[in-house]
């Protein structure tokens, strides 16, 4: 099962993901958790992708594809994966496509969470995040209800940032929603809802597989 989920910061991806993990055991591979530890670890990518990211600009395609086709060449990737945050441009879609098709693997579903733009920027702008887990609640969680953990309000939420993201989004990760419809692969779910309503639309469309 290769899954792709599309839509917008703060659409739910995580949160689906989350789900997904626990009841299908396949890996989770968020590009952006992936480049906030290299962030962390002051590794070379974490150096280069920092300013990028600070400015919720996409960091460039090539350093992502490349990232990307190590992680999936890795071995728990290769029984399926759920990527969230990847592809975010034609170019990563199209080079993502290449590298699985070279071992005989390809895209089963892509998914596009489909949210407002008001609710998105309501969204985003309450999230907390736990530092351990990663999990993703509200500034209401006075602790991470998954773990207990601390919850802290990402960098790139904030508001003067969001706006940028959501531009970004508009401009570079949107023609993506046209580019897995055109290969077949596409089911748009209403992710404005409760998030058991939209899980059960999401293991619908992946069992339709
Ligand atoms: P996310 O956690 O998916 O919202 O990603 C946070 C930030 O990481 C984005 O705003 C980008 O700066 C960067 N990023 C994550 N994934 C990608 C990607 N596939 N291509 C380019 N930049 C990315």
């Amino acid at each position: 099962m290769n899954i792709v989920l599309l839509g917008a910061p703060g659409a739910g991806k995580g949160t689906q993901s989350e789900r997904l993990v626990n009841e299908f055991g396949i890996p989770h591979i968020s590009t952006g958790d992936i480049l906030r530890a290299a962030v962390k670890e002051g590794t070379p990518l974490g150096k280069k992708a920092k300013g990028f990211m600070d400015a919720g600009e996409l960091v460039p395609d090539n350093l992502i594809i490349d990232l990307m086709k190590d992680r999936l060449s890795q071995d728990d990737a290769r029984r399926g994966f759920i990527l969230d945050g990847f592809p975010r441009t034609t170019a990563q879609a199209a080079a993502l496509d290449a590298a699985l098709s070279q071992d005989g693997r390809s895209i089963d579903c892509a998914l596009a969470i489909e949210v407002p733009a008001d609710v998105i920027v309501e969204r985003l702008s309450s999230r907390r995040v736990c530092r351990s887990c990663g999990h993703a609640g509200t500034a209401s969680d006075a602790a991470c209800p998954v773990c207990g953990g601390e919850m802290y309000q990402r960098d790139d939420d904030k508001p003067e940032t969001i706006k940028n993201r959501l531009a970004v989004y508009e401009n570079s990760t949107a023609p993506l929603i046209d580019y897995y419809s055109g290969a077949g692969v596409l089911v748009r779910v209403d992710g404005n809802r409760d998030v058991d309503q939209v899980y059960a639309d999401v293991k619908a469309a992946i069992s339709h597989d």
